[in-house]
């Protein structure tokens, strides 16, 4: 289907962008626009405006600091990830950026649009969630910083609120860590996924058993713990064509337990 006609900017700083976006309470930020411009096409969004961050230099590059710390940019795409010299320093950046459906998305897809997204089936919300990433939010008022597992308020809702928008995503420094998934099929969407981080406690974000990612810490990170921890937890997953709420709670143990086996074969 044919885009309805829509207004486009294309601004060469953050502060430009916040302009636009202030000007006009009915613009969207555009990424790479593998999400956003499919649901323009199914009339399921109608923006009169669309904000192309694509010239922001503010919003790219990836920098690993002296502390291991890695800063990306929120306009990272998931192959500039995955080739990374510098986002080797956490590994699982990488690999789960390789994972993620085929090799046109990974090109214009970036890490900005996938969380600001908030698609619950998506794989970087609960990574950055078991990271404990911080996310920076640029918007009228300035700059704020949001904890990951503050940012995802819903199903495509996220802290970045309207006329604001997320600049950079800070991780902390770590190489303990996994993830695991049953998707449907090679490359598909994730049915029940899992992020694991050992690096001093167990953190364990799952992902496509509600709205959000649920994180899940546990005593220790042997299996029957993190099976518990899982339990105990009373997620309360969706039925759906390709599982039922019972099949994912089961699958939520399980990816839980490989993700921290996964993390534990790192230290
Ligand atoms: C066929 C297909 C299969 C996919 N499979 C997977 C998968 O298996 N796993 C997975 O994780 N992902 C998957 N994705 C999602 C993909 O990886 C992208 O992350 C996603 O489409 C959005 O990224 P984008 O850069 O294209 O954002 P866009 O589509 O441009 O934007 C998405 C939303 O985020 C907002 N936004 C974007 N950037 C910002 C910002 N900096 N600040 C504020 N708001 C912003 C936009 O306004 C829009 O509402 C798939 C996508 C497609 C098309």
């Amino acid at each position: 289907m044919l885009l309805s006609e829509v207004g486009y900017a294309r601004p060469a700083t953050l502060e430009q962008a916040l302009g636009v976006l202030a000007d006009y309470p009915g613009a969207r930020a555009l990424a790479g626009g593998q999400t956003l411009l499919n649901v323009m096409k199914a009339r399921a969004a109608a923006p009169d405006v669309l904000v192309d961050l694509a010239g922001i230099p503010e919003l790219k590059g990836i920098e690993l600091g002296s502390d291991g710390t890695l800063e990306l940019g929120a306009m990272v795409t998931s192959t500039e990830l995955i080739a990374s010299a510098e986002a080797r320093a956490r590994p699982i950046l990488g690999e789960v950026c390789a994972q993620i459906a085929d090799v046109q998305v990974r090109n214009r897809g970036t890490i900005g649009g996938n969380v600001c997204s908030s698609d619950p089936t998506n794989h970087l919300p609960p990574l950055f969630v078991a990271l404990g990433a911080d996310f920076t939010v640029a918007g009228p008022n300035g700059e704020r910083t949001v904890p990951a597992k503050d940012f995802f308020l819903g199903v495509y809702m996220t802290a970045a609120g309207p006329g604001e928008l997320l600049t950079k995503i800070t991780v902390p420094p770590g190489r303990s860590d996994g993830f695991a998934a049953v998707a449907i099929g090679a490359d598909g969407t994730c049915i029940v996924n899992a992020a694991a981080s050992v690096n001093g406690g167990v953190r364990v974000a799952l992902g496509c058993v509600g709205a959000t990612p649920v994180l899940v810490e546990a005593p220790d990170s042997d299996s029957d713990s993190i099976r518990g921890a899982v339990r105990d937890s009373a997620i309360d997953p969706p039925s759906d064509v390709h599982a039922s709420a019972d099949y994912r709670r089961h699958l939520a143990e399980v990816v839980a337990a490989r993700a921290v086996e996964q993390a534990g074969g790192r230290t």
